[in-house]
């Protein structure tokens, strides 16, 4: 992805003056353990609904299983629909038996890749350093690192959901971050999938606290730069009122995002 691409538009005026950059929304499907051959049949009306309509207005996303990836990618060739996994290995290749490396996906066709999704810390067991990793491991290979981040019920319920968001970003982001290859995806993990989300106010008070902490480590033009993504119970019917959120740059989009008609209706409302 070009830094046109992902800026919308230069950021300097054209007599050289800084303006605010023009962010470009990326609407990001997660399918999740979702998807068989069949499924291209979604991906064609996808590929339809959006080339026609949206290419020329926002980013659009979708990481399919693995086992999709190469078809996928394939089908949406000539397309500007991209293509990712969802996770990869932080080494390029070696004896790690089931592991798909950022590499493989890329020789796939992926342009992106989602690291660090709480289903992974979870399930995984995923640390922010592990997580770190493999958004280096993205960069290396040219792809785009979509780095999630989000606090548990119980740490929102405990008013520590600022200084989790924080720390996950202190340690989930590599040092070598460049606004071109990372997103930022903020997904409170009790909104994944329960249909509850947080207030427009709660997601804006949080990609306010992440768009801070990123101008403080990697200054403002990094810092305002980088997109981030609300995700947790996107759905046609809530996502205009997330999407206009200060800060919110597009969606990670996990249920809703299996379907072509839903996810066209949640891209229309970022565009
Ligand atoms: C996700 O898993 O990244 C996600 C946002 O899921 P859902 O939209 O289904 O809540």
């Amino acid at each position: 992805m070009s830094l046109q691409s992902a800026f919308g538009r230069d950021n300097k005026a054209k007599t050289g003056a800084r303006i605010a950059v023009a962010r470009r929304p990326l609407v990001a499907g997660n399918w999740k353990m979702n998807g068989l051959s069949a499924s291209i049949a979604e991906l064609d009306h996808m590929l339809r609904g959006f080339d026609a309509a949206l290419s020329g207005k926002l980013d659009l996303l979708i990481c399919p299983p693995f086992t999709l990836i190469e078809e996928f990618s394939a089908t949406a060739k000539g397309s500007k629909l991209m293509i990712g996994g969802q996770d990869c290995h932080l080494n390029a290749s070696g004896p790690h038996t089931g592991d798909i490396s950022a590499e493989m996906l890329a020789d796939s066709g992926a342009q992106a890749v989602i690291v660090g999704h709480s289903e992974r810390r979870v399930d995984h067991g995923e640390s922010d350093a592990l997580v770190r990793s493999k958004a280096e491991a993205a960069f290396r290979a040219g792809l785009i690192a979509i780095v999630c981040i989000g606090e548990a019920q119980a740490e929102r319920q405990a008013g520590r959901t600022l200084e989790v968001v924080a720390s996950q970003l202190k340690g989930s982001i590599p040092a070598a971050a460049k606004a071109e290859w990372l997103v930022i995806a903020y997904e409170p993990i009790w909104a994944i999938g329960s249909g509850v989300t947080p207030t427009p106010a709660d997601v804006a008070e949080v990609h306010a606290l992440i768009r801070k902490e990123l101008s403080a480590r990697f200054g403002k033009d990094l810092g305002e730069a980088v997109r981030i993504l609300y995700g947790g119970s996107v759905k046609p019917d809530n996502a205009a009122a997330l999407l206009k959120v200060e800060n919110v740059d597009g969606a990670l989009v996990g249920g809703a995002s299996l379907k072509a008609a839903d996810f066209l209706a949640i891209a229309r409302a970022a565009a």
